[in-house]
């Protein structure tokens, strides 16, 4: 019982329902560690806004280890050989984590399982990534199948508590100071939005599930309309583990309405994207469908055009008032409104035909939530690439997608050039002769790109 075990933290930032947690302060004094390593991730390192918000979560879970007599271990380099120092350091042989599914989480779980003992928990989805098959043992493909079995095997398992007590070792080993890893921008200091944005920590993830029990239930009418504040905003507390689906389940379960049965579904394609990741682990930069590695893409490497394309996108200058206005909130706030994810992915893959893989990469960098598996498994989807995913020739009309969701006060607030706007001037103000100076023109029209979109298409085919 005196043995000290280690408590191996990744994307599961929380006391409350964390099983690793659980199991280790049963079996003796915990030793809490979360290593940073950026090497194995490759391109998959977090990106400014992830790493932002990882400083202010390992921040809240320090303290709230505190606060019960325990301590968060930062360390850097090498998440395996970390650990397998630190466990000689303090004489452990045991270390305690739950499984996540990304690549390089994958190969390091690998390699500790060599020389330690590996206790893996499932704690980060509904269902453990792996589990839901189908009627001949294999893994759904398909999300429509996927959500459908993975309803006929619920419910999840029961949320856990948080442990009553966490011993403490008999030694503290040395730690890393958090500021010393430089996770915060300073110059410039680019995270003003996302502090008036944000809330960040455990305690956050739930306040923020107590104020969503009063929105659940419109979610399937609302959730659309970006200028609504009618979504959770759960995505960066789910994806660093703040808070478990198991817990937001258990806390709607009984609703019977048909926003939380649509929520639930959301809830699902997170599983599903997992699934994904798990069975195409290269799946944030490899398209699934082979035929598209033959699309003539614009490239931005070799194209000036196409460059100066791809910067207007990022910097929201398109002059299609809902993407400007997406771009614009992702860059302010580290997120951006489902809906609008949609068009603007949309938006460059198929009015500027350039790779989605470009804009995967932006979305990682930018995006508080940034998730490899959900991101890509989007991306892939928008795209036409996928295992899953919408056609390549359904190519989504931003303007009319504006004015279907209601976007002006949406665009009002993040386009402040065109705050003083009305419907319908407002979804596409150089249509109307109502641009202002300061605002950019199309940079594409939209029956020229969906021409040029079809027919790269068509050769891709070889039609
Ligand atoms: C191009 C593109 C890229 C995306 N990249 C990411 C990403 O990196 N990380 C990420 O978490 N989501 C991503 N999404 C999915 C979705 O846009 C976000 O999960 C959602 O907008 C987060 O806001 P919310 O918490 O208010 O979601 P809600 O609508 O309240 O949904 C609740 C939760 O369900 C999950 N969820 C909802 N929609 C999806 C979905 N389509 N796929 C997977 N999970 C979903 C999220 O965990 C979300 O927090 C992406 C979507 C697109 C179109």
């Amino acid at each position: 019982m005196t043995m000290p075990q280690i408590l191996w933290l990744r994307r599961d930032l929380r006391v409350a329902d964390n099983p690793a947690l659980y199991h280790a302060a049963k079996a003796g004094p915990v030793v809490a560690v979360y290593v940073l390593d950026d090497e194995a991730a490759k391109h998959h390192a977090y990106g400014g806004a992830s790493r932002w918000w990882l400083h202010h979560s390992l921040e809240s879970l320090a303290k709230s280890l505190a606060d019960r007599g325990s301590r968060l271990i930062l360390r850097r380099g090498d998440a395996a050989q970390e650990l397998t120092r630190l466990a000689d350091e303090i004489g452990a042989s045991t270390i305690h984590a739950n499984r996540h599914y990304e690549p390089w989480w994958r190969k390091a779980q690998g390699r500790l399982c060599e020389s330690l003992d590996l206790q893996l928990y499932d704690g980060n989805y509904l269902m453990p990534p792996g589990s839901i098959t189908t009627g001949s043992g294999g893994q759904y493909k398909i999300y429509t199948p996927f959500s459908r079995a993975v309803r006929a095997a619920f419910p999840p398992r029961d949320a856990l508590p948080e442990p009553e007590i966490i011993t403490a070792p008999a030694q503290w080993p040395v730690s890393d100071d958090l500021a010393d890893w430089n996770l915060l921008p300073t110059t410039p200091d680019w995270a003003g939005g996302l502090r008036e944005f944000w809330q960040v920590g455990e305690a956050a993830a739930l306040e923020r599930l107590e104020w969503w029990k009063a929105h659940v239930d419109d979610y399937d009418d609302k959730r659309n309309f970006p200028s609504l504040d009618k979504v959770s905003r759960l995505s960066p507390h789910l994806h660093f583990g703040e808070i478990s689906p198991v817990q937001i389940w258990h806390a709607f379960k009984d609703r019977g309405s048909k926003g939380w049965e649509t929520f639930e579904s959301e809830l699902i394609w997170r599983d599903y994207s997992q699934n994904a990741i798990l069975q195409f682990p290269a799946y944030a930069t490899q398209n699934y469908r082979a035929d598209y590695d033959r699309f003539e893409w614009r490239d931005p490497a070799t194209d000036e055009a196409a460059a100066r394309d791809l910067k207007a996108w990022q910097q929201g200058r398109t002059g299609y008032p809902i993407v400007d206005a997406g771009m614009r909130q992702l860059w302010q706030t580290g997120w951006m409104h489902n809906r609008v994810r949609m068009i603007t992915a949309s938006f460059l893959i198929k009015h500027l035909l350039i790779d989605w893989r470009h804009g995967e990469q932006w979305f990682w960098d930018c995006l508080c939530d940034a998730d490899y598996a959900s991101n890509a498994t989007n991306w892939q989807w928008t795209a036409g690439t996928g295992v899953d995913s919408n056609m390549f020739v359904r190519i989504m009309a931003p303007l009319s997608q504006s004015e279907k969701f209601d976007a002006a006060g949406y665009i009002r607030k993040y386009v402040p050039e065109l705050a003083n706007l009305q419907q319908p001037e407002i979804h596409d103000p150089e249509e109307f002769g109502r641009r202002p100076r300061d605002y950019p023109r199309k940079i594409v029209s939209h029956k020229f790109a969906r021409e040029r979109a079809l027919a790269a298409h068509k050769a891709m085919k070889g039609d």
